[in-house]
């Protein structure tokens, strides 16, 4: 702890007024050629510049520690004094600068590492430890009423489990997984070193047994030794009334099984829904077009509307305008929420008749003449007829 500390800029090669990115730079670039990984010949001497790359790094990123570091210097108002505490697990390599606080100057080690390198080491440093299942992914696809009533369906799950010939223990039937002798079922190799600096430990995921802390020396022949095989299984599911194209059920647990007791995946389940020769939806509401004639259109009476449920009378005024839309309050789809109801609207349509009999000819023709407007008369043939 003696030593003369050397200057944070001059440490990573820097000049006071570099920015971030060329100083994020000048750290990754360090960091690569100390890391202690990469001198196998040299580790107690990379170890010690990589610490002090580290720690420079750590306070000239930080805008806060930075101001005060260049007020300061390594003095510091309290002192702050780079107490050393060794490494301690991580991938490896981990660093605590636990004195170096006095006022929160915590230093995460992982946080700065993982941040260069990709979290991906985070994983394997729990290699050992339970890991939750895969989350999975399935379509379904229902009818437009499916949807509006809900439905059961069966559907086709193809999901890892565990294998049936070795129960997931991935050693052939009588034979078992043997504790690793390289790491003695812990899964990590730990180091200890005494160097100037104090005791250094390094902790790595155990080559041997890849982490896991257990030797599988004939595995078994279904699962290869992977404990899991895959199966297609059919998972009955309740879709609710009210689902909607697209919207996607969440089934807890029903994706893969974790690892060394880990939580099992989640499976999803997204739900495409037909159209409907009659109704279209938007939300909660339906909409559908109503053909009427031109005299019930004149004249007003009772028009038969579809419904979700069957067909319901509605009286429609005299004088209806081809594209009037009427609604019917809660004949829509009923939310999920299963307490509220969209509308069903419905657009009406006249139609104008193509073809006339004789007699329905004679009275439009009249009717024409008594509202005194030129119209053609006489029996014509309409374009398509023969
Ligand atoms: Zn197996
Ligand atoms: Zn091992």
């Amino acid at each position: 702890m003696a030593e003369t500390k050397r200057d944070y800029y001059e440490v990573l090669g820097v000049d006071k007024s570099v920015n971030d990115d060329e100083l994020k730079k000048a750290y990754r670039k360090l960091a690569k050629k100390y890391h202690p990984d990469a001198n196998p010949d040299n580790k107690a001497e990379a170890e010690k510049k990589f610490k002090e790359v580290n720690e420079a790094y750590e306070v000239l990123s930080d805008p806060q520690k930075r101001k005060m570091y260049d007020q300061f210097g390594h003095s510091g108002p309290n002192g702050y004094e780079s107490g050393f505490n060794g490494f301690s697990g991580f991938d490896g390599f981990s660093s605590g600068f636990g004195g170096f606080g006095g006022q929160g100057f915590d230093v995460d080690f992982g946080d700065i590492f993982s941040s260069i390198f990709g979290g991906g080491r985070t994983s394997q440093r729990r290699s050992n430890g339970p890991q939750r299942g895969n989350d999975l992914k399935v379509s379904v696809s229902i009818t437009f009423k499916e949807a509006a009533f809900g439905v059961r369906k069966q559907i086709k799950v193809t999901r890892k489990e565990q294998c049936s010939t070795c129960n997931g223990t991935g050693a052939r039937p009588g034979t078992s997984a043997e504790t690793c002798k390289a790491c003695n079922g812990t899964g990590q190799i730990k180091t200890v070193r005494n160097t100037i600096l104090g005791s250094m430990q390094s902790i790595r995921p155990c080559d041997n047994c890849a982490g896991t802390g257990k030797v599988i020396s004939n595995p078994c022949s279904t699962c290869r030794g992977t404990g899991f095989e895959k199966k297609t299984r059919t998972v009955t599911i309740n879709i609710p009334q009210g689902i909607d194209n697209g919207n996607v059920i969440k089934v807890a647990g029903e994706g893969e099984p974790g690892t060394r007791g880990g939580q099992p995946g989640d499976l999803y389940i997204s739900v495409s829904v037909a159209q409907d020769p009659v109704f279209s939806r938007k939300g909660d509401n339906l909409y559908e077009n109503v053909h009427i004639s031109f005299a019930k259109a004149t004249l007003g009476g009772k028009v038969s509307v579809p419904t979700l449920e069957g067909f319901e009378d509605y009286d429609l005024p005299s004088g209806t305008q081809s594209g009037t839309v009427f609604t019917l309050r809660n004949k829509g789809i009923k939310n999920l929420n299963g307490k509220t109801a969209g509308n069903l609207n419905f657009t009406v349509i006249v139609d104008i008749p193509k073809r006339l009999n004789d007699e329905q000819r004679r009275l439009i023709e009249r009717l024409a003449e008594i509202s005194g407007e030129p119209v053609n008369t006489g029996k014509k043939k309409g374009f398509f007829e023969f």
